[in-house]
């Protein structure tokens, strides 16, 4: 089995990557060389996650001329954040994460959300009720101004993140350049089927985050499945004689997705990267599916009148109204 993904543009992009949100300073560093160190070849970034500088350290200790590996021997995302959707905005942005990342191009580059929030320098903006400041700056014309990257070079492709099938129709009636990926939530308690089977349709690529289930996610609570740890998976696992993360991940490329695992534990940075020397029976393959029972991790929540609720469900943007 081939591990990489061939994208729309042309691009060979590696099927697994190794995320990088929460993996903090002092940390992050080691991570991307220890990754780089056994093999990976795809790293998963964005502005957002506040460690591109730290992420720069490592590339400029491994990447370069003199250094173990040439430049386009690696596969680079980053992200454009939810302040910087305004057209006017872009290109700073992406000129940042270079920047801080030590790179002339990135090899892709994505609207991090369809939602976009008031310009400025704050992440989050918020009013004093501690509610989210939203822009109504429609994703169209922030993907009209990432074109412009692309024709000026500085990233090889653009894609989107977080968005329906809806919104991406939306983005493929308009786009000169068409994006490659979406990057979605994606594991056996979601198996996204149906958006997976609408991306193929449009030779779109999905790249699958949170591809284990984010154990680490901040707001997780002790009530909720932890995935790796889930008795049917871990039966499967110990048929194959691997891990439950392996066999995870090997469900994923074995579907056709990429998949970036976040790891800043080097034993298993490295064993995320061995899955591609066994086969899931397509029974088993079936078995996994079955565990899908819609259950979205990475939507953040607040409380209001004691109920737990998505934070941006009034965002007009927001993406998981829709079935998929
Ligand atoms: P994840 O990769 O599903 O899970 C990370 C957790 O799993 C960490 O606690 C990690 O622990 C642990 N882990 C990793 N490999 C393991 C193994 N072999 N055995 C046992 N535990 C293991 O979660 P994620 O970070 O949410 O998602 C992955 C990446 O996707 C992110 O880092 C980010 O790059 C991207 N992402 C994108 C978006 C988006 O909106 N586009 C949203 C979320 C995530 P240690 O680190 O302690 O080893």
């Amino acid at each position: 089995m081939s591990t990489f993904v061939t994208l729309s543009s042309g691009q060979r992009m590696p099927m697994i990557g190794l995320g990088t949100w929460k993996s903090s300073a002092g940390q992050v560093k080691q991570a991307v060389v220890a990754a780089l160190e056994c093999g990976y070849r795809h790293i998963d970034c964005a502005a957002v996650y506040g460690n591109e500088q730290e992420i720069g350290e490592a590339l400029a200790l491994c990447v370069g001329p003199g250094k173990t590996l040439r430049r386009d021997e690696l596969f680079v995302t980053s992200k454009l954040w939810n302040t910087k959707h305004n057209p006017e905005d872009v290109e700073d942005a992406c000129r940042t994460s270079l920047a801080h990342l030590g790179l002339s191009y990135l090899d892709l580059y994505l609207m991090h959300w369809p939602m976009a929030f008031q310009r400025g320098k704050e992440l989050m903006p918020r009013r004093d009720d501690g509610t989210i400041c939203y822009s109504d700056m429609h994703y169209r014309d922030t993907w009209k101004a990432m074109e412009d990257l692309v024709e000026k070079g500085l990233v090889k492709a653009i894609g989107l993140s977080n968005f329906n099938a809806r919104q991406m129709d939306e983005i493929m009636r308009v786009a000169k350049h068409k994006p490659v990926v979406n990057q979605v939530e994606c594991h056996p308690y979601l198996s996204q089927a149906d958006l997976l089977s609408h991306c193929q349709s449009l030779a779109v690529c999905v790249t699958a985050y949170s591809p284990l289930g984010s154990g680490d996610r901040p707001w997780a609570s002790p009530d909720e499945p932890r995935l790796l740890e889930d008795p049917k998976l871990v039966g499967i696992a110990q048929r194959y004689q691997k891990s439950p993360a392996q066999v995870i991940l090997r469900w994923h490329t074995q579907r056709g997705m990429a998949c970036i695992p976040k790891s800043v534990t080097p034993s298993r940075i490295q064993q995320n990267l061995n899955v591609f020397d066994f086969k899931l029976s397509q029974e088993d393959m079936k078995l996994i599916d079955s565990f899908t029972c819609n259950r979205r991790f990475i939507v953040p929540t607040v409380v209001r009148d004691g109920k737990t609720v998505w934070r941006d469900a009034e965002h007009p943007h927001f993406p998981f109204h829709d079935p998929y």
